[in-house]
């Protein structure tokens, strides 16, 4: 149907043109009709033919003979010029107005659903700040920064690209990508994106994506199409508004045939037929999932969470198993290292470790690299760096000798006896050893912690009644426990030594169990993503594995939106059927009316007309209500706040 194209401005406003024009004709017909008596009757009416039926008659024609579709806004046209044949112009220029009144409505909403997102493209600014190699500050348009620049932003201003802090401090409101207006303190070293703004302070900030490929930009366009993707139960309804369209207008042709048989007055017997055809025309049916969906689409980026389609908004309402990595998803991107061992110097031993871990992006490289700086060590020259997934990192030092860090596996593949170092292991955190061949150098022990909405955000799931949660982790399996005591998992739920590989079999296994979510952070995780039936990626912002290999992407790393986008997708998935049995009923009333009590025209039309808007503006409701943290606490009864654990750090 055309209602779900995006349709520019000026279509708008000739609509508008053409419902008042036919308006205004109904009005003076109706006027003379009742009151003046006079010769403007058949002038009004000719107005409402014109402006009302022939723009979508002959749009509906050019469907039917280019592209061999059956508009169902046809059935509209055939009733009204089947009225006006047996001299029922009145009762057919009725139908043309409340039709081409709610479908006017119906634009207007559905764009409004549209817009929602597409505002956010309002709010990128136009020029910036670029501080040249001299120092000169210059005003810019954003086309032309390019990654590499350093923009200076000044309170109050629009963060103009992608970039990071290099000098400065301030608080930065990113209500846009994350939809959380609690204000984020950002410091040297601290990512700020496109379209947030600034607060306070003079930042200066090296821009590292140019605004094509800012994640605004990947925003707009992964929910401009997934506004264009068709969700399962859209095809359903295309498919069986094509096939149903075709068989109203056969059925009409043989209930005429039938009045006819029964000796009716051809008259009667068209005007019946014409009544059937609009009671029976399913405008109502076929639009009561886009709406629902693209509303749901908005309200949800709204809140930050991107679905990429229709298809994963349904699914995730379908969901049985939230499975979650843990490092970096459960619990915070910033773990400590809390314990060095080195069986050498230690400060060359921290600069070596520091060095192979410059290279990689997985937060314990990241807690390791934070530990060494704080205690004034740089990291030392390593190449030919390759990282090994759920195992650590390799390379070669400035001697071109072969050195690793990583865990009992990585030592066992190096042939090393990771035992020679004792008591780590005792403890419930994650262990890395260093090493050069076979001979271990040292370990530290890393600590991580369960992110502050955490467990909110699990409970919250679990008080919707979600079917099962498990962790699944490439950690050991008594960092694990520790954990996941915290967040309320069972032993019996908690993977521990997790290969990429095994997440995506265990995954595979829980599938047959019913449908799974994978809660992933993009490292090391994003075969899972792909493999769970709903791929959910955490903290997205800025991370462009997790946003390709995810189907839904939470930009702001809130646990407490991962229990709201469920919610919305079941309040989807309620709202459709309610769309449905409504629509569906509402049918099967007029038609029986038509059929059995001479239902007027102008009733069936006002109930067909009446049932479209309605189906609209219920799935609209969910624009309303856009996904908000749910942190626990009062609205779940209780749930006690999370405890935040810290790890002491030497
Ligand atoms: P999770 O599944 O909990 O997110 P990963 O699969 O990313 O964990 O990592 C599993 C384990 O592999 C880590 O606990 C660590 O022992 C080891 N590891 C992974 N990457 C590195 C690295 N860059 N340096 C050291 N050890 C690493
Ligand atoms: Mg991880």
């Amino acid at each position: 149907m055309a209602l779900t194209e995006n349709h520019p401005g000026v279509l708008r406003d000739s609509m508008a043109l053409l419902t008042g024009a036919t308006l205004f004709g109904m009005a003076l017909a109706a006027l003379d009709a009742f009151v003046l008596q006079g010769p403007w009757g058949p002038a009004g009416l000719a107005l409402v033919y014109l402006a009302g039926g022939v723009p979508t008659g002959w749009r509906a024609l050019r469907e039917l003979w280019r592209d061999r579709v059956l508009d169902i806004d046809l059935l509209m046209i055939v009733a009204a010029l089947a009225a006006a044949a047996v001299g029922a112009a009145l009762e057919g220029a009725v139908l043309l107005t409340l039709f081409d009144l709610s479908h006017t409505l119906e634009h207007r909403a559905m764009g409004r659903a549209r817009r929602a997102v597409q505002a956010l493209m309002a709010l990128r600014p136009a020029s910036a700040l670029l501080r040249g190699p001299d120092g000169a500050v210059t005003e810019v348009p954003v086309g032309v920064l390019r990654p590499g620049d350093v923009v200076i932003l000044r309170p109050g201003a629009q963060v103009p690209a992608d970039g990071v802090v290099i000098e400065g401090e301030g608080s930065l409101d990113e209500a846009t990508i994350t939809g959380e207006s609690m204000p984020v303190h950002k410091a040297p070293g601290g990512k700020v994106f496109e379209a947030t703004v600034n607060l306070n302070g003079v930042l200066a900030v090296q821009v590292v994506r140019s605004v094509e490929d800012s994640t605004v930009a990947r925003m707009i366009e992964l929910v401009t199409q997934a506004q264009h993707a068709r969700a399962p139960s859209e095809r359903f309804s295309d498919w069986f508004g094509q096939r149903y369209t075709a068989a109203v207008l056969a059925g009409s042709v043989l209930a005429l045939l039938a009045f006819l048989a029964l000796g009716w007055d051809t008259r009667e017997a068209l005007y019946r037929a014409a009544t059937l055809l609009v009671a029976a025309s399913p405008c109502a049916v076929v639009i009561s999932v886009p709406a629902a969906i693209l509303s749901g689409l908005a309200a949800a980026a709204r809140g930050g969470v991107l679905f990429k389609g229709g298809a994963a908004l349904e699914m995730l309402a379908d969901v049985e198993t939230f499975a979650f990595d843990k490092t970096g998803t459960l619990t915070t991107g910033k773990a400590m290292v809390t314990t060095v061992e080195a069986l050498g110097d230690e400060r060359e031993f921290l600069s070596l470790l520091a060095g192979l871990e410059a290279q990689s992006e997985h937060p314990i490289a990241d807690a390791i690299r934070r530990h060494a700086r704080a205690q004034g060590v740089d990291p030392a020259p390593v190449r030919d760096v390759v990282s090994i997934p759920s195992e650590g990192i390799g390379g070669l030092d400035a001697q071109g000798d072969g050195i690793w860090a990583g865990n009992r596996r990585m030592a066992a593949r190096m042939g090393a006896d990771p035992d020679v170092i004792e008591g780590l292991q005792d403890q419930a955190q994650t262990v890395v050893w260093l090493g050069r061949g076979p001979r271990i150098l040292g370990a530290v022990a890393v600590a991580d912690r369960p992110r502050e909405t955490s467990a909110a955000g699990l409970a919250a799931l679990r008080h919707e009644g979600v079917g099962a949660i498990a962790m699944m982790t490439g950690d050991r399996r008594p960092v694990g426990l520790r954990i996941g005591a915290e967040l309320g998992f069972a032993p019996a739920d908690i993977h521990a030594d997790l290969l990429p590989e095994d997440k995506v079999r265990l995954v595979g296994e829980l599938a047959a169990r019913g449908r799974v979510a994978f809660v992933g952070d993009g490292v090391n995780d994003a075969a899972a993503l792909a493999r769970a039936d709903v791929g959910i990626a955490m903290g997205a912002a800025g991370s462009d594995v997790a946003l390709q290999a995810a189907d839904v992407a939470l930009l702001s790393d809130d646990m407490g939106r991962l229990a709201g986008a469920h919610r919305l997708a079941r309040r989807t998935r309620r709202i459709i059927r309610q769309n449905l049995v409504f629509s569906l009923g509402m049918m099967v009333l007029l038609v029986a009316g038509s059929l059995f009590f001479a239902l007027p025209l102008p009733l069936a039309v006002l109930g067909h007309e009446g049932g479209t808007v309605l189906v609209v503006l219920n799935g609209l409701r969910l624009l309303a209500d856009p996904i908000r943290s749910d942190r626990g606490g009062a609205r779940m009864g209780g749930t006690p706040q999370p405890t935040t654990r810290r790890a002491t750090a030497g």
